[in-house]
C-alpha cells in the first residue's frame, strides 16, 4: 500500500541501487546540478573479491585508505599444481572492503547533493505522462511501513545482476548469462602461519577441480582473505569447490568470517536503455569483463557514461541521447571484452587448456602486457613487437608446438 498522506516528491533522476555503478552516476549527475534520488536497499555486503586496478584508484579519486591491502603479485596455479609467479613491475592491485568502499561512494554521492533514500525498488509507473517509481522503505517491520513514491524523468538502474528495473524495462535484461560466484571470507591468522599464503599476493586456481568454466582465488585483504570460485554450470557445487580449495592453500582450519555468493552477468546487454525513460549501468547492463569477472571499474566507467547521456537527455528532452551510453562503453572497452571472451572460451575448457594457459603466464611479455592492460585498462600499443612475440607462441601453443 502506498502512503497517500505524504507528498510524491520529484527528481530529475531517481538512481536505484548504491553500488559503485549507482552512486558514481548519482554523484556525477548532482555535481552537474541535478537533482537525484539515490534509493539502495540497506543491510547486505555486496559478495565480491574487492580487487580495483590503480586507474579506478586515479580516475575516480579513491583515497588511499580505502586500499585494505596493495598487492604485488599473482601466482597462478595450473590444475598439475605447478605454480607460475608473475610480479606486477611498476604498479599494483588494490583491495577493497565491499562494506566500506560502497558507503564511502554513497556518502560521496551525497556530499555532491544526491538525497538517500534506503528501501528496495518496487515497480515504475507512469500516470499523466509522469514516470513514477515505488519503493518500500526500509523501517521497522517492513511490511507495516507502508510504500512511497517518487516522480523523475529519468530512473537509472545499477540494482546489480539480473536488475529488478532492467527486467521491468528493458527487453532481453532477463536473459543475460551469468556466472554464479561464491566466496568465503576468513580470518587468515593463525592458519596462514603454516600456509604458502602471502599477504601481498593473490593466487588464481585454474583447476577443473576448483571450477570446471572459471576459476578460483584467494585474495589477500589485510586481516582477512577472499577465498572463492565461480561456474556458469547450474548446480555446479561450489560451496564443496571452495572447501578443497581451502584445503589445497592450507587455509581449511581459517575462521570463516561469512559466507555469500551472488551472480556475475557475462555479457553486456544489446540494449541498456528503453528509449523512454530508463537506462541501466554496471551488472544491471552486463558490463563485467568476460574470463576474469572484474566488474567494479567498468561499473564506476558505464555509469559514468550513463550519467553523460542522462545530463544530455535532461538538457535536451531527446530520449535518443540515451543510447549514447552503451556506444560509448563498446567503443572503449568492446575490443577488450571480445578478447577476453575468447580466452575464456578457449582456455577455460579442459585441464589440458588450463595447464597450457599457466604455462604461456611464464612468458615475461605476457606478464607484462597481462598487467600493464589491467592496470591501466589499455591494450598496451608501446611494445608492438612484443604483441607479436605473443602472437607467435599463442600460434605455437594451439598447434601443441610446445609442450606445457
Ligand atoms: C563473489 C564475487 C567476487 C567478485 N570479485 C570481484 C573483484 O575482485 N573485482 C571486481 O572488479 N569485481 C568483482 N566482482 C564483480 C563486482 O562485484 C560487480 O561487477 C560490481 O559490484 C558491480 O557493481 P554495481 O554497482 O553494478 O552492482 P552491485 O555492486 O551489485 O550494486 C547493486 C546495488 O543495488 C542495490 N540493490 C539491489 N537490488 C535493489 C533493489 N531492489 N532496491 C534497491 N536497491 C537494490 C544493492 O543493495 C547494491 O548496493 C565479483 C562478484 C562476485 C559475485
Amino acid at each position: 500500500m502506498t502512503d497517500t498522506s505524504i507528498e510524491t516528491p520529484f527528481f530529475d533522476v531517481v538512481v536505484v541501487g548504491g553500488g559503485p555503478a549507482g552512486a558514481t552516476a548519482a554523484e556525477r549527475l548532482a555535481r552537474a546540478g541535478h537533482s537525484v534520488a539515490l534509493i539502495d536497499r540497506a543491510g547486505r555486503i555486496k559478495p565480491c573479491g574487492g580487487a580495483i586496478p590503480p586507474r579506478l584508484v586515479r580516475d575516480f579519486d579513491i583515497p588511499p585508505e580505502l586500499l585494505v591491502a596493495r598487492i604485488a603479485s599473482a601466482q597462478m596455479v595450473s590444475p598439475s599444481d605447478k605454480r607460475v609467479p608473475m610480479p606486477i613491475e611498476n604498479g599494483y592491485v588494490g583491495m577493497v572492503d565491499r562494506e566500506d568502499f560502497d558507503e564511502w561512494l554513497r556518502q560521496r554521492a551525497a556530499a555532491a547533493g544526491a538525497t538517500r533514500f534506503t528501501g528496495g525498488f518496487k515497480a515504475i509507473e507512469r500516470q499523466d505522462g509522469a514516470t513514477l517509481v515505488r519503493f518500500q522503505p526500509a523501517g521497522k517491520g517492513e511490511d507495516g511501513v507502508p510504500e512511497r513514491c517518487i516522480a523523475t524523468r529519468l530512473v537509472v538502474g545499477a540494482d546489480g545482476a539480473r536488475s529488478a528495473v532492467g527486467r521491468h524495462s528493458i527487453p532481453g535484461a532477463d536473459k543475460v548469462p551469468c556466472v554464479f560466484a561464491y566466496h568465503e571470507i576468513v580470518r587468515i591468522e593463525p592458519a596462514a602461519k603454516d600456509a604458502d599464503y602471502d599477504p601481498v599476493r593473490c593466487d588464481v586456481y585454474y583447476q577443473g577441480r576448483i571450477s570446471p568454466d572459471f576459476y578460483g582465488w584467494v585474495f589477500p585483504h589485510g586481516e582477512t582473505a577472499s577465498i572463492g570460485t565461480g561456474s556458469a554450470i547450474k548446480g555446479y557445487g561450489l560451496r564443496p569447490a571452495v572447501e578443497r580449495l581451502r584445503e589445497t592453500a592450507g587455509l581449511a582450519s581459517a575462521e570463516t568470517i561469512r559466507r555469500e555468493g551472488a551472480p556475475i552477468p557475462l555479457k553486456p546487454l544489446k540494449r541498456w536503455d528503453n528509449g523512454h525513460d530508463v537506462i541501466l549501468a554496471g551488472d544491471a547492463a552486463g558490463v563485467v569483463a568476460p574470463a576474469s569477472g572484474e566488474g567494479i571499474y567498468y561499473a564506476m566507467v558505464s555509469a559514468e557514461m550513463v550519467a553523460d547521456a542522462a545530463k544530455a537527455f535532461l538538457a535536451t528532452g531527446n530520449a535518443k541521447a540515451l543510447a549514447t551510453a552503451r556506444k560509448a562503453f563498446m567503443r572503449e572497452h568492446g575490443r577488450v571484452f571480445w578478447i577476453l571472451g575468447i580466452m575464456q572460451t578457449f582456455w577455460y575448457r579442459s585441464d589440458k587448456q588450463r595447464e597450457r594457459f599457466v604455462s604461456i603466464c611464464r612468458d615475461k611479455d605476457v606478464q607484462r602486457l597481462t598487467w600493464e592492460s589491467y592496470m591501466n585498462k589499455k591494450l598496451t600499443r608501446r611494445d608492438p613487437a612484443a604483441h607479436l612475440r605473443i602472437f607467435f607462441k599463442d600460434l605455437a601453443h594451439l598447434f601443441r608446438l610446445v609442450s606445457p
